[in-house]
Protein backbone atom coordinates (compact mmCIF):
# COMPACT_ATOMS: atom_id res chain seq x y z
CA UNK A 1 0.00 0.00 0.00
CA UNK A 2 1.66 3.51 -0.69
CA UNK A 3 2.53 5.95 2.30
CA UNK A 4 0.00 8.46 2.85
CA UNK A 5 3.03 11.03 2.10
CA UNK A 6 3.84 10.01 -1.42
CA UNK A 7 -0.46 9.76 -2.01
CA UNK A 8 -0.08 13.46 -1.16
CA UNK A 9 2.80 13.88 -3.03
CA UNK A 10 1.29 12.23 -6.51
CA UNK A 11 -1.48 14.68 -5.86
CA UNK A 12 1.04 17.69 -5.58
CA UNK A 13 2.98 16.33 -8.61
CA UNK A 14 0.47 17.87 -11.28
CA UNK A 15 0.03 21.06 -9.53
CA UNK A 16 4.01 21.91 -8.82
CA UNK A 17 3.34 22.45 -5.47
CA UNK A 18 5.55 21.40 -2.84
CA UNK A 19 4.44 20.02 0.59
CA UNK A 20 5.34 21.23 3.96
CA UNK A 21 4.87 18.53 6.62
CA UNK A 22 3.59 19.60 10.18
CA UNK A 23 5.40 18.15 12.39
CA UNK A 24 4.15 20.13 15.56
CA UNK A 25 3.75 17.90 18.74
CA UNK A 26 5.24 15.08 17.50
CA UNK A 27 8.95 13.83 18.34
CA UNK A 28 11.51 13.51 15.78
CA UNK A 29 11.10 9.30 15.82
CA UNK A 30 7.99 9.66 13.94
CA UNK A 31 9.07 12.55 11.07
CA UNK A 32 12.37 10.05 10.29
CA UNK A 33 10.14 7.98 8.44
CA UNK A 34 8.86 10.60 6.43
CA UNK A 35 12.49 11.90 6.14
CA UNK A 36 13.43 8.76 4.90
CA UNK A 37 11.12 8.47 2.63
CA UNK A 38 12.37 11.59 0.80
CA UNK A 39 10.70 14.46 2.76
CA UNK A 40 12.60 17.47 3.48
CA UNK A 41 10.19 20.13 4.14
CA UNK A 42 8.99 20.14 7.52
CA UNK A 43 6.57 23.03 9.49
CA UNK A 44 6.43 23.93 13.08
CA UNK A 45 4.95 26.45 14.92
CA UNK A 46 6.41 26.30 18.56
CA UNK A 47 9.86 28.27 18.40
CA UNK A 48 11.53 26.06 20.82
CA UNK A 49 10.26 23.11 19.63
CA UNK A 50 11.54 23.57 16.54
CA UNK A 51 14.54 24.18 17.21
CA UNK A 52 15.18 21.25 19.47
CA UNK A 53 14.62 19.24 16.93
CA UNK A 54 16.78 20.87 14.66
CA UNK A 55 19.37 19.96 17.01
CA UNK A 56 18.59 16.18 17.10
CA UNK A 57 17.72 15.75 13.34
CA UNK A 58 19.52 15.82 9.86
CA UNK A 59 21.08 18.95 8.89
CA UNK A 60 19.55 19.21 5.31
CA UNK A 61 15.88 19.50 6.54
CA UNK A 62 14.23 22.83 5.59
CA UNK A 63 12.59 24.20 8.69
CA UNK A 64 9.23 26.31 8.06
CA UNK A 65 7.96 28.43 10.97
CA UNK A 66 4.08 27.97 10.28
CA UNK A 67 2.58 29.82 13.82
CA UNK A 68 2.35 32.93 15.29
CA UNK A 69 5.86 34.23 15.79
CA UNK A 70 6.64 36.24 18.79
CA UNK A 71 9.67 38.69 18.04
CA UNK A 72 11.64 37.94 20.73
CA UNK A 73 11.69 34.22 20.16
CA UNK A 74 12.94 35.67 16.36
CA UNK A 75 16.98 35.25 17.59
CA UNK A 76 15.93 31.61 18.40
CA UNK A 77 15.62 30.27 14.31
CA UNK A 78 16.99 33.11 12.43
CA UNK A 79 20.54 31.68 11.25
CA UNK A 80 18.92 28.40 9.97
CA UNK A 81 14.58 28.80 9.40
CA UNK A 82 14.24 28.06 5.82
CA UNK A 83 11.12 30.05 5.58
CA UNK A 84 8.93 31.97 8.05
CA UNK A 85 5.02 31.76 6.72
CA UNK A 86 3.35 34.06 9.31
CA UNK A 87 4.70 37.11 9.21
CA UNK A 88 1.78 39.85 10.68
CA UNK A 89 3.28 43.13 11.72
CA UNK A 90 6.08 45.65 10.52
CA UNK A 91 7.91 45.26 13.73
CA UNK A 92 8.20 41.40 13.27
CA UNK A 93 9.22 42.09 10.24
CA UNK A 94 11.65 44.67 11.25
CA UNK A 95 12.84 42.37 13.54
CA UNK A 96 13.36 39.67 11.39
CA UNK A 97 15.49 41.83 9.40
CA UNK A 98 18.04 42.43 12.33
CA UNK A 99 18.05 39.03 13.06
CA UNK A 100 19.16 37.98 9.56
CA UNK A 101 21.79 40.88 9.54
CA UNK A 102 23.48 39.21 12.82
CA UNK A 103 23.38 35.75 11.62
CA UNK A 104 24.56 36.90 8.06
CA UNK A 105 21.42 35.93 5.80
CA UNK A 106 18.50 37.11 4.12
CA UNK A 107 15.63 35.07 5.64
CA UNK A 108 12.80 34.43 3.07
CA UNK A 109 8.84 35.39 4.36
CA UNK A 110 5.35 35.27 3.66
CA UNK A 111 3.38 37.66 4.52
CA UNK A 112 0.14 35.98 6.43
CA UNK A 113 -3.45 37.74 5.29
CA UNK A 114 -6.28 37.26 7.90
CA UNK A 115 -8.71 35.65 5.05
CA UNK A 116 -11.02 33.64 7.48
CA UNK A 117 -14.20 34.94 8.94
CA UNK A 118 -13.02 34.04 12.14
CA UNK A 119 -11.69 36.46 14.44
CA UNK A 120 -9.15 34.82 16.25
CA UNK A 121 -6.62 33.74 13.44
CA UNK A 122 -3.93 36.24 13.02
CA UNK A 123 -3.11 37.93 10.01
CA UNK A 124 -3.53 41.28 7.68
CA UNK A 125 -6.16 42.64 6.63
CA UNK A 126 -5.88 44.78 3.47
CA UNK A 127 -5.52 47.90 4.54
CA UNK A 128 -2.53 46.42 7.15
CA UNK A 129 -1.19 45.05 4.06
CA UNK A 130 -0.51 48.19 2.43
CA UNK A 131 0.85 50.27 5.44
CA UNK A 132 3.47 47.76 5.81
CA UNK A 133 4.39 47.97 2.12
CA UNK A 134 4.50 51.43 1.99
CA UNK A 135 5.94 51.95 5.79
CA UNK A 136 9.57 53.85 5.13
CA UNK A 137 11.17 50.87 6.90
CA UNK A 138 10.44 48.55 4.89
CA UNK A 139 12.90 49.66 2.15
CA UNK A 140 15.37 49.96 4.93
CA UNK A 141 14.81 46.41 5.08
CA UNK A 142 17.57 44.08 3.07
CA UNK A 143 18.09 41.13 5.37
CA UNK A 144 14.61 40.15 4.59
CA UNK A 145 13.13 38.54 1.21
CA UNK A 146 8.95 38.50 0.54
CA UNK A 147 8.31 35.56 -1.20
CA UNK A 148 4.44 35.71 -1.15
CA UNK A 149 1.40 35.01 0.83
CA UNK A 150 0.18 32.88 3.69
CA UNK A 151 -3.28 32.50 4.75
CA UNK A 152 -5.95 29.90 6.72
CA UNK A 153 -9.82 29.36 5.63
CA UNK A 154 -12.38 29.74 7.98
CA UNK A 155 -12.87 26.10 9.83
CA UNK A 156 -16.18 25.02 7.92
CA UNK A 157 -17.63 22.52 6.26
CA UNK A 158 -18.86 25.17 3.23
CA UNK A 159 -16.72 24.45 0.51
CA UNK A 160 -17.38 27.01 -1.25
CA UNK A 161 -16.69 29.89 1.48
CA UNK A 162 -13.07 28.31 1.47
CA UNK A 163 -12.27 28.21 -2.11
CA UNK A 164 -13.58 32.07 -1.93
CA UNK A 165 -11.02 32.87 0.61
CA UNK A 166 -8.12 31.24 -0.80
CA UNK A 167 -9.48 32.77 -4.33
CA UNK A 168 -9.06 35.94 -2.70
CA UNK A 169 -5.29 35.75 -1.41
CA UNK A 170 -4.78 33.87 -4.82
CA UNK A 171 -6.19 37.00 -6.48
CA UNK A 172 -4.76 39.08 -4.02
CA UNK A 173 -1.02 37.51 -5.26
CA UNK A 174 -1.45 38.55 -8.68
CA UNK A 175 -2.80 41.78 -7.85
CA UNK A 176 0.59 42.42 -5.99
CA UNK A 177 2.85 40.47 -8.53
CA UNK A 178 1.77 43.34 -11.19
CA UNK A 179 1.56 45.69 -9.11
CA UNK A 180 4.08 46.76 -5.92
CA UNK A 181 6.02 43.27 -6.20
CA UNK A 182 6.55 43.75 -10.49
CA UNK A 183 9.65 42.70 -11.74
CA UNK A 184 10.30 40.31 -8.56
CA UNK A 185 10.42 37.10 -9.79
CA UNK A 186 10.70 35.65 -6.41
CA UNK A 187 7.30 36.80 -5.02
CA UNK A 188 5.76 33.68 -6.12
CA UNK A 189 4.39 31.86 -3.33
CA UNK A 190 1.08 30.61 -2.01
CA UNK A 191 1.12 29.37 1.14
CA UNK A 192 -2.18 27.66 1.55
CA UNK A 193 -3.96 24.29 2.29
CA UNK A 194 -4.43 22.45 5.12
CA UNK A 195 -5.52 18.41 5.94
CA UNK A 196 -8.72 19.29 5.72
CA UNK A 197 -8.58 21.79 2.80
CA UNK A 198 -5.85 21.28 1.15
CA UNK A 199 -7.29 20.18 -2.62
CA UNK A 200 -9.34 23.14 -2.74
CA UNK A 201 -6.26 25.20 -1.94
CA UNK A 202 -4.78 23.52 -4.98
CA UNK A 203 -6.87 23.77 -7.07
CA UNK A 204 -7.20 27.40 -6.18
CA UNK A 205 -3.58 27.76 -7.01
CA UNK A 206 -1.54 27.20 -3.99
CA UNK A 207 2.16 26.55 -4.38
CA UNK A 208 2.60 25.34 -0.37
CA UNK A 209 0.43 22.96 1.22
CA UNK A 210 0.84 22.93 5.11
CA UNK A 211 -0.47 19.63 6.19
CA UNK A 212 -0.04 17.98 9.41
CA UNK A 213 -2.74 15.62 11.04
CA UNK A 214 -3.21 13.42 7.83
CA UNK A 215 0.55 12.29 7.92
CA UNK A 216 0.75 11.86 11.66
CA UNK A 217 -2.81 11.56 12.80
CA UNK A 218 -3.88 13.80 15.65
CA UNK A 219 -1.70 15.69 17.57
CA UNK A 220 -0.19 14.29 20.75
CA UNK A 221 -0.89 18.03 22.76
C1 LIG B 1 -1.24 23.02 12.54
C2 LIG B 1 -1.17 23.86 11.35
C3 LIG B 1 -1.31 23.32 10.07
C4 LIG B 1 -1.63 21.86 9.80
O1 LIG B 1 -2.92 21.54 10.22
P1 LIG B 1 -3.56 20.09 9.91
O2 LIG B 1 -5.01 20.34 9.99
O3 LIG B 1 -3.05 19.20 11.00
O4 LIG B 1 -3.10 19.67 8.59
C5 LIG B 1 -1.18 24.17 8.99
N1 LIG B 1 -0.91 25.48 9.15
C6 LIG B 1 -0.77 26.04 10.37
C7 LIG B 1 -0.48 27.49 10.47
C8 LIG B 1 -0.88 25.25 11.51
O5 LIG B 1 -0.73 25.82 12.71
Amino acid sequence: MPSTLSTILDELRATGAKLVAVSKTHPPEELMPLYLEGQRDFGENRIQEMATKRELMPKDIRWHAIGHLQTNKVKFIAPFVHLIHSVDSLKLLQEIDRQAEKAGRVIPCLLQMHIAREETKFGLNREELFSLLRAPEFEDMKHVEIRGLMGMATLTEDRELIRSEFRMLRLLLEELQSGFFSGKESFCELSMGMSSDYKIALEEGSTLVRIGSLLFGPRQN
